[in-house]
């Protein structure tokens, strides 16, 4: 872990939005626990109001809130320039694949589905500032094992040797990787790798997994499938 890194975890500034008062002394009990900066909201006005006034570093945020709604709550801080940079971490109930999906689509950042145990909320949370302080440093070739990706010569090795893919393979696999341990839906892929010319549909998106994970042999693992949600490369 990086310097950066290692500071911003041990001081960051954690909101959490969630009405239901036996989570909120849970999520706010651990977080505090690790050193976390915990400050806990119980709706989704007060929420906003919290974010835009004291910008924390991440925030919790459940989707069944009374008045304002969660999904809607992500929607305005997506929209806001002052609070669109904090990562989101949504709150689920399990059944709700739908929300998840809509959640990753207005902009959340990663998902807890309830019930959650305090050491997956704080892997999770852990997972999203190591992703935040490794950011900074992008490069244009992304090494992951023995897999190395070169956006710039557009080319793609494993163990050496050298992977064929089609234009929208490598496009996919480089979105993927780019931002490993990111979820992203399938939405959110035919967005970002569409307008090349390259018929591409969420349908699509699936048939291209599979051939790119053919390709690529053992590292086809390092793709993974969320079910009902999309996909992950593995960090
Ligand atoms: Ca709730």
């Amino acid at each position: 872990i990086t310097k950066k890194g290692h500071c911003l975890m041990a001081k960051a500034k954690i909101l959490v939005i969630e009405d239901e008062k036996d989570i909120l002394d849970i999520i706010e009990f651990n977080l505090e626990k690790e050193g976390y900066k915990v400050k806990c909201v119980d709706s989704g006005e007060e929420g906003l109001k919290q974010a835009r006034e004291k910008i924390p570093d991440i925030i919790i945020l459940d989707l069944m809130l009374p008045g304002i709604d969660g999904l809607d709550v992500c929607k305005i801080l997506k929209n806001d320039s002052k609070t669109r940079h904090i990562p989101v971490i949504i709150l689920t109930a399990k059944s709700e694949e739908a929300d998840i999906v809509t959640g990753l689509e207005i902009g959340a950042d990663d998902y807890i589905t309830k019930p959650f145990s305090p050491r997956v909320l704080l892997a999770r949370v852990k997972a999203v500032i190591r992703k935040l302080s490794m950011s900074s440093n992008d490069s244009d070739v992304i090494k992951k094992k023995d897999l190395i990706i070169d956006k710039g010569r557009r080319e793609v090795l494993y163990k050496g040797k050298k992977v064929d893919l089609t234009f929208t393979e490598f496009e996919l696999l480089y979105l993927l990787s780019k931002r490993s341990g990111w979820v992203f839906t399938r939405n959110q892929i035919v967005q970002a790798i569409k307008g090349n010319g390259y018929p591409v549909t969420e349908r699509a998106v699936d048939v291209q997994i599979v051939g790119l994970r053919k390709k690529l042999g053992d590292a086809g693992e390092m793709i993974e499938t969320i079910r009902g949600v999309g996909y992950r490369f593995r960090d």
